[in-house]
């Protein structure tokens, strides 16, 4: 479907990393809570919302499009797999062919016996150090099933780090960086780093906001002012990546309401420009998916 309104390209509907994180925070299953936050952001514009969380990180696409019936607002399904330690098992063993036969039968015909099919490829990431062994056999196989079906990917990195590493890969294997969005670059901090990468050719996601105990939210202000005095805005996409139930509003968090009722403010008043928001949130994801038509 072609997308209408406003996008968010990096969050979790449910999501449930409380196992290996052994915190039980880290399961985000709060349908009521989550909906009537989404209801909110459906009266600021939001129309769409990319939910990044695949295979192994508690994707649950009925729970999804039991919310998205309940909002209003279209949730677009990923595939793939995430980082370690948080792949399953059979991905230690499998060949990267067969990795990316899950990726395009859940493209191509659907999820968990659904008829939902996948949209995006990701969040595929990499560890903090390096990417290992097992998260590239996971690249290789995004690469494989982007190839196949077109579908964009959308990459995951820790702290922000090994964005250059990661396009590498892409690069090697000829993969249009205008399908490719490296996320969570925000939390390095480092706007010489972001620039590389947006001159390389992807994508770099500011997908961390609000999220000032990583990286204060000034400093994604100032990033982003450059960024936009170099003409660059439309390598550029926002989201929150609430994944905690403490990031919800009914558990005292910020909430998703916070990237409207604060950060846009903040970011307008300290000079920059309402129309490169508009870019950001709409034509941006557009293009990254593919829809060159405009909506009316
Ligand atoms: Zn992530």
């Amino acid at each position: 479907m072609l997308l209408d309104g406003y996008t968010l390209m990096h969050e979790h509907i449910r999501i449930d990393l409380s196992k290996q994180k052994n915190n039980t925070d880290c399961l985000l299953d709060c349908k009521d809570e989550t909906v009537a936050e989404f209801k909110k952001l459906y009266a600021k514009g939001i129309r769409n919302i990319t939910d990044v969380t695949n295979i192994g990180m508690g994707r649950d696409v009925s729970y999804i499009s039991s919310v998205s019936r309940a909002t209003g607002i279209n949730i677009l399904c990923a595939t793939g797999f995430y980082k370690e330690p948080f792949l399953p098992d059979y991905i230690y063993s499998y060949n990267e062919k067969q990795i990316a036969e899950i990726m395009i039968k859940e493209i191509t015909e659907g999820i968990d016996g659904t008829d939902i099919k996948a949209q995006i490829i990701g969040e595929i990431g990499s560890s903090k150090e390096c990417i290992t062994d097992a998260e590239k056999k996971v690249f290789n196989a995004a690469v494989i099933a982007h190839k196949e079906t077109g579908t964009p990917i959308t990459t995951h990195t820790t702290l922000g780090l090994l964005g250059l590493e990661q396009i590498e890969i892409f690069k090697k294997q000829d993969i249009d960086l205008n399908k490719v969005i490296i996320g969570h670059v925000d939390l390095t901090g480092d706007i010489s780093y972001i620039l590389k990468i947006i001159d390389a050719g992807a994508y770099v996601e500011f997908d961390t906001i609000g999220k000032n105990n990583y990286l204060n939210d000034s400093i994604r202000i100032d990033m982003l002012k450059e960024i936009e005095k170099r003409h660059l805005i439309d390598r550029v996409l926002f989201s929150m990546d609430i994944t905690r139930k403490s990031n919800m509003e009914y558990k005292g968090g910020i909430g998703y309401s916070y990237l409207f009722d604060s950060f846009f403010n903040e970011l307008t008043e300290q000079g920059f420009s309402q129309t490169s928001i508009e870019k950001i949130l709409k034509d941006n994801p557009r293009t990254y998916y593919g829809q060159t038509g405009k909506n009316t």
